[in-house]
């Protein structure tokens, strides 16, 4: 299914080539690859991460950057792929200030496939994050660079702002669906996904004034299982960077 995506992110910023890669060897990028780098904002200079047809992976230098064409140098193979097997969706009620572009660039590092703000009773809303200082237009920037600064080879998906029925109806699409929930008995995030096997795996975080007794029956009438990560409460952004961690340790790349 196509999801919506606000930035250039996804498949289409892995830069694939299709020729072997040698050490200091140029290489002219095929149109598809040429493509995919412009997804990174390229500057000469800088360096890429690309992943060759043997899905082994590299670090280049842009030595030559034309409107159809570029040409990378590779300097260095990867010991480990900087993607997670995992795919990973984070939905994000909207939390104040900077806390989101937080969010943002800490779950870019941990390795996550796709971000979801969203909008519920108890969360910011747009027009209030937007009145402040750090505007949402510049959130896929955000996200580039904490991309291009851990060196991963796709930008992850930033998704529009969502209201709770959409998310609701997007959480659907996941193999696991957790809800951090602070009132949560029954089991923690750990148990949750200890012996599971999933191929994508859906975590709500919810706002900074939690999520309300209908939205949490709602949400649990839509498949997804409230998990408690311990008995003190977290700040969203902090439950946040702290759940996807552990399900990345647990089911990705950390471990
Ligand atoms: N206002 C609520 C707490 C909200 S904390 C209260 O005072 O009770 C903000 C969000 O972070 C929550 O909606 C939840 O998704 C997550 N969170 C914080 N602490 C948590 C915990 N101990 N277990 C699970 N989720 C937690």
């Amino acid at each position: 299914m196509l999801r919506a995506c606000v930035n250039r992110g996804g498949a289409a910023s892995c830069i694939r080539v299709a020729q072997p890669l040698r050490l200091d060897q140029p290489l002219r990028l095929s149109t598809a690859a040429r493509a995919a780098l412009e997804c990174w904002d390229p500057r000469p200079g800088e360096a890429y991460s690309l992943m060759d047809d043997a899905r082994n992976c590299w670090r280049g230098r842009l030595t030559r950057l034309g409107p159809q064409e570029a040409e990378i140098v590779p300097f260095e193979q990867l010991n480990a792929a900087p993607e997670s097997h995992l795919e990973l969706v984070v939905f994000q009620a909207l939390p104040e200030k900077e806390r989101f572009e937080l969010v943002l660039q800490k779950l870019t590092e941990i390795g996550v496939t796709r971000i979801v703000p969203y909008t519920c009773r108890r969360s910011t809303t747009l027009a209030e994050r937007d009145a402040g200082q750090k505007k949402s237009h510049r959130w896929p920037e955000v996200l580039l660079r904490a991309a291009k600064q851990c060196r991963r080879g796709i930008i992850p998906e930033l998704a529009p702002v969502l209201d709770w029925d959409a998310v609701l109806e997007e959480v659907a699409e996941a193999d696991l669906r957790l809800m951090l929930y602070e009132k949560a008995t029954f089991w923690t995030l750990q148990e949750a996904i200890c012996r599971q096997n999933p191929g994508r795996v859906a975590l709500l975080v919810g706002p900074e004034g939690g999520f309300t007794e209908e939205e949490a029956a709602a949400a649990q009438a839509h498949g997804l299982l409230p998990v408690s990560l311990g008995a003190r409460i977290l700040r969203t952004e902090t439950a946040a960077i702290l759940a996807a961690g552990i399900v990345q340790f647990v089911l990705g790349d950390l471990g």
